[in-house]
């Protein structure tokens, strides 16, 4: 069986790394810091679009498809390791505005009544903004760090190999394949390579990225603490949403900046998020706050990612470029890498993860 290198121990490196672990082969993970820190461990982990219905098919099947074995997977992986990632199905309200007419026909499609059912556990909300939410009940939410840990866990319990602080500096190549990669620790080899790098991966491809565009935007997310979640499912306006976790942690998200490789958290960003939330929920008013972060998204047009082989080096893969839903999109990725991998027959039409490679747009990210 083949030798896989991954380079990048994110929500995608090690989820893409278990699947072919399973599957029999060989696998080790680079990472140039310590596993899942970056985007996938700052990320709110909603398992779903934010407003469902502006987003094309190849996002909408690609979490749809991903959303339907989302719960096994998560089931099969805390048994197997014993870290519970809390996957919750707690349900998302969106409030207005939206945009309604996209919004309605996207209710009927997917058999979601617009009549709210007790409305009394939403007694924080305004009634007239009430009248005009939306709940979509099947939305889960999972605990990024849970799973990160989890995934980790499950990659040396299958055999795999990671090594942290181990930067990639240089794809070396002969005749079209890559025969090694140069890091911070000595030049590794396999048979086949994946770029796993997140808002990294083209950094790392160097002028091997052709036409992919894959940029970081920064995002700032603040962590209160309440006795109980304040609220009973996840709560959407426009950009802004308040994820409950079950034992009363509450996240505020998110920002979304170009502003290049920097995490550096800011007042302003702070100030628009606090202000936006005690609207929504006044009693954040009386908690003080636990925790204040930046992440950097792997934003790609459109948000979709690129997965699979590189047009032009035969043992070079990719799966990255997840943008907002990388951790929603995650298990279905790895799935269909590996059928392209090995030459399996694909849930659904994926040449649309391909198309990255040769500009597909703008990034949208405002
Ligand atoms: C604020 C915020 C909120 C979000 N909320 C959600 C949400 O609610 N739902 C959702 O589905 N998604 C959400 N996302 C998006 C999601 O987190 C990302 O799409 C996802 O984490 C991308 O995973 P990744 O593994 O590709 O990237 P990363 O987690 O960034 O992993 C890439 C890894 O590659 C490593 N690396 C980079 N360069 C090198 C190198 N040269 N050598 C070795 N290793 C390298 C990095 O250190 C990193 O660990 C959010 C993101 C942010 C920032």
């Amino acid at each position: 069986m083949s030798q896989f290198l991954l380079i990048g121990a994110g929500i995608i490196g090690l989820t893409s790394a278990v699947r072919l672990l399973k599957e029999g082969f060989s696998v080790t993970v680079l990472e140039k810091g310590e596993v899942g820190q970056e985007s996938s461990w700052a990320g709110g982990g909603i398992l779903s679009p934010l407003a469902p219905w502006d987003y094309s098919e190849p996002v909408t099947q690609l979490v749809g498809y991903s959303t339907s074995i989302y719960s096994k997977w998560v089931n099969e992986l805390s048994l197997s390791t014993e870290i519970d990632p809390e996957f919750n199905e707690c349900g998302m309200l969106v409030l207005p505005p939206y945009d309604s007419v996209k919004a309605h026909q996207w209710c009927i499609s997917h058999n979601i009544k617009k009549e709210i059912n007790h409305k009394s556990f939403w007694s924080t909300i305004h009634q007239s903004a009430l009248e005009e939410a939306i709940f979509i009940p099947h939305v889960a939410q999972i605990r990024n760090p849970r799973l990160l840990a989890a995934l980790q866990r499950e990659v040396i319990k299958r055999g795999g190999v990671i090594k942290e602080f181990c930067e990639v500096s240089k794809l070396n190549l002969k005749n079209k394949s890559i025969v090694s990669i140069s890091t911070t620790s000595g030049n590794y080899s396999a048979d086949d390579y994946i770029i796993t790098a997140g808002a990294w991966s083209r950094k790392i491809l160097g002028k091997y990225a052709l036409n992919l565009n894959i940029i970081p935007i920064q995002g700032q997310m603040l962590l209160y603490k309440f006795d109980a979640p304040p609220i009973p499912s996840i709560l959407l306006q426009k950009e802004l949403y308040l994820i409950p976790r079950l034992d009363g942690h509450l996240l505020i998200g998110s920002t979304m900046e170009n502003v290049g490789f920097n995490k550096q958290i800011t007042q302003a960003a702070y100030d628009k998020l606090y202000k936006k939330a005690s609207r929504l929920l006044p009693e954040i008013e009386t908690k003080h706050l636990i925790k204040h972060w930046a992440g950097l998204r792997p934003a790609s047009p459109f948000n979709i990612p690129t997965i699979g082989r590189h047009p032009d080096l035969h043992n070079l893969f990719i799966n990255s470029g997840h943008f907002r839903y990388g951790v929603t999109m995650a298990p279905g990725s790895a799935e269909i890498l590996l059928n392209e991998i090995m030459g399996k027959p694909q849930p659904f039409d994926i040449s649309f993860y391909q198309k990255g490679w040769n500009q597909l747009g703008k990034i949208e990210f405002s």
